[in-house]
């Protein structure tokens, strides 16, 4: 995965998280009990364990070799008494008697995320804080979060190794409403409109321009569908940069 293992000659672990871990680890409240989903070599909860911000932890992995490498971690951090490695698919890997309080997961695309959330809903006892750091894909996973009557409480994007990252903070509160715009670029960073959000959307809008150039040029029909769907998401970003709120507007029929 981009940003991940190093960072700029900077050798990452568990002392010395990416930038991307850090902002994900000032989003668990403190005294939490963390279940780390895909944790791969567990540095997310060994951190906070270190520093003494949260109280236990479960991290889970699905594959041999990160379940493996959590192991070591926790191992000689000598952290075995509070976190426990569990070889698990998605949400699996928490018991009930784990009484955790936040879930993380990072540093996968948004629709893995969503689906790990989807097969696993059964293991959310609703109370959880669920701090969620997807690698594209935000408006699906922010559709399942609206679907289940999560709230969007805090997001993020952040630029690391030249690679774009959001976080997004959820917890379960009611029915909750978002626009199809909301959906697509995040209700708060809508509102925040942070210098790395806009920075971020005026690289996607220049990236879906040069698609709808090419295909224009295409010696092969693009279906209509498609064209269709990148027009709108060009138009929303112009919309979008253009002004400090986006307002529903007519569209035009082909853009
Ligand atoms: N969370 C860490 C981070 O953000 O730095 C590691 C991210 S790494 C790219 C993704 C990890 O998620 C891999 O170790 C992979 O094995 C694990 N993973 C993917 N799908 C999973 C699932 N359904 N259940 C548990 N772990 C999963």
């Amino acid at each position: 995965m981009p940003g991940m293992g190093r960072e700029k000659g900077r050798q990452l672990n568990e002392q010395t998280l990416s930038m991307r871990l850090e902002r994900v680890a000032a989003h668990v409240p403190a005294g939490a009990r963390l279940a780390d989903i895909g944790s791969d070599h567990g540095y997310l909860p060994v951190a906070l364990m270190r520093r003494g911000d949260i109280t236990a932890a479960v991290a889970g992995e699905v594959a041999d070799t990160p379940f493996r490498a959590a192991q070591r971690t926790v191992r000689d951090n000598g952290l075995q008494r509070w976190i426990t490695v569990r070889l698990a698919n998605g949400l699996a890997a928490i018991e009930p008697s784990d009484g955790i309080t936040a879930i993380s997961i990072c540093g996968m695309g948004g629709e893995t995320i969503r689906d790990i959330l989807d097969s696993g809903k059964t293991r959310l006892g609703g109370q959880e804080r669920l701090i969620l750091q997807p690698n594209g894909g935000e408006q699906p996973l922010r559709q399942w979060l609206m679907d289940h009557h999560y709230r969007i409480l805090s997001e993020e994007v952040l630029r690391e190794n030249r690679f774009d990252y959001e976080i997004i903070v959820a917890e379960r509160d009611g029915p909750v409403l978002y626009s199809p715009e909301q959906l697509y670029f995040g209700p708060l960073q809508m509102q925040a409109r942070t210098p790395a959000f806009l920075d971020k959307w005026q690289r996607r809008l220049r990236q879906k321009q040069r698609t709808l150039n090419n295909f224009a040029k295409a010696q092969q029909a693009v279906p209509e569908a498609t064209v269709q769907a990148i027009a709108r998401q060009v138009w929303w970003i112009s919309e979008l940069l253009a002004s400090p709120t986006v307002e529903r507007k007519e569209q035009p029929d082909r853009l």
